[in-house]
């Protein structure tokens, strides 16, 4: 039997491929406009940054690690999220030193690794871009990263989204909140789901999260967390609403929506799509503020902000808004030969073509032009070099625009010295000069 690629992976072929560029590069332009730049950490880091990082009790590190020793017995993982490598990196280089700017904006774009149980959207190897801002507590940091991801969305031209924000909180908050929380839940300790009771010490507002049925009526009823929110903390969570608002960002304040990593505090967000063909709603963005994790993983004491992004939901949100991906890579010129003889002109005509900035494909089979014709129309070409006995000895080629059908006859020597000038001139569109002029008249 031949070998498979692993459960929970994919190909990802050119016709796929082509769709993720585009994102990628539509996401690059946004990015620069924020000026976030990018940073690339190993795909594979020690177990305890993520341990220490993500937090013991959470999902990710209690359940889903792909973690190994390697060949020197060293605990490795293969990284299931970026926010602890960048933090890592942050620390290790000493990005918070005079020398950098602040605050300090980076983001990436990557493969991460968790093992779960595979189905829709949800992969062993998927890809996230991810945002972090260190060095600022200024809430406008928390609502222009959330900004970023919606005007990425909107350029696609994605429509079905809602923007849920809640906080967690600073400590003391979250400590009076857990103790509420647990009090609450404790009398209901028997009818909540095995999961829930594991987290009902460890990690309890993890329980508030929980997808089980019976667990989500229990917390309906429970405390909410904005009531115990500290003053600054209320004050913090206050000002992004005002700038949500001043921005016109549509959003819903969640008191039960938690993060599944433990370094958050304040705000947290998701972006969730609600694409009819979409089936439930589903979270494609979410991040939060961790202004402790830095110093967690070694670092001076520094504020944060981030999300992450995953990008197979976001392909699939794409298509169940059925919203058509143009082509970065459009074929400009195929060259069709027709005759053995016409090789070699053929050759040196894709290869200048090229060097001219274009891009060109052409026939290798030496088969009728009916079948060359058709290879054209399938890579929609926009223009067909066409190269026949008779052009080969006069020296000429027809020159042939797809779009409107028109050919012409021109000779060598011009499409190899200047092919640019010929192609705009060629593919130039009259209608509207012609237009203009006959009204005119
Ligand atoms: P979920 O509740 O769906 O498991 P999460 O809380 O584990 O999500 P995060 O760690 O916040 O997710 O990751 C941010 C984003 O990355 C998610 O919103 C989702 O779009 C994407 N993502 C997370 N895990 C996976 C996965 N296994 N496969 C594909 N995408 C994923
Ligand atoms: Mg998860």
């Amino acid at each position: 039997m031949a070998i498979q690629r692993p459960k929970g992976t994919a190909d990802l072929l050119p016709d796929d491929s082509l769709k993720w560029q585009y994102v990628e590069e539509t996401a690059k332009i946004i990015l620069g406009d924020y000026q976030f730049h990018e940073i690339r950490t190993p795909i594979f880091e020690s177990y305890d940054l993520f341990s220490r990082g993500v937090g013991e009790t959470s999902d990710i590190v209690s359940k889903e690690m792909y973690d190994f020793y390697d060949k020197g017995k060293r605990h490795m993982s293969l990284r299931p999220e970026g926010t602890a490598p960048v933090v890592r990196a942050y620390v290790e280089n000493k990005l918070f030193g005079p020398e950098y700017a602040k605050p300090y904006k980076v983001y990436y774009m990557g493969p991460m690794f968790r093992y779960e149980r595979p189905q829709g959207g949800r992969m062993r190897q998927f890809h996230q871009l991810g945002v972090e801002v260190f060095g600022s507590t200024n809430p406008a940091v928390d609502v222009e990263s959330m900004s970023l991801a919606m005007d990425l969305f909107k350029e696609l031209g994605l429509e079905h989204l809602t923007l849920v924000i809640n906080s967690l909180g600073d400590s003391a908050s979250r400590i009076a909140y857990r103790e509420a929380l647990i009090a609450y839940l404790e009398p209901h300790f028997n009818e909540l789901s095995e999961d829930s009771q594991i987290r009902l010490h460890k990690n309890p507002l993890r329980v508030l999260d929980s997808k089980n049925k019976k667990d989500q009526e229990i917390v309906q009823q429970a405390p909410s967390i904005l009531d115990y929110l500290s003053e600054d903390s209320q004050k913090h969570l206050e000002q992004v609403k005002e700038m949500l608002d001043a921005l016109n960002i549509p959003y819903t304040v969640d008191s039960n929506m938690v993060r599944g990593l433990d370094y958050y505090n304040h705000t947290i967000f998701e972006i969730m799509s609600d694409a009819p063909g979409f089936g439930a709603i589903t979270t494609i963005c979410a991040g939060g503020r961790y202004d402790g994790l830095v110093e967690e993983l070694g670092g001076p004491e520094t504020p944060g902000f981030g999300f992450a992004l995953g990008l197979e939901r976001l392909m699939l949100t794409l298509e169940a808004e059925k919203i058509d991906i143009p082509n970065l890579h459009e074929l400009d010129v195929y060259v069709v030969g027709i005759g053995e003889e016409t090789n070699v002109e053929a050759l040196k005509l894709v290869q200048a073509i090229r060097s001219a900035g274009f891009s060109a494909e052409r026939d290798y089979f030496d088969r009728k032009a009916k079948a060359q014709f058709k290879t054209a129309a399938k890579l929609k070409a926009k223009v067909v070099l066409t190269l026949g006995e008779e052009e080969l000895k006069n020296g000429q080629v027809n020159f042939k625009v797809m779009k409107n059908g028109k050919e012409s006859t021109v000779s060598l020597k011009e499409a190899y010295q200047d092919f640019e000038k010929l192609f705009n001139l060629k593919t130039a569109d009259m209608t509207a000069f012609n237009e203009f002029f006959n009204k005119e008249d």
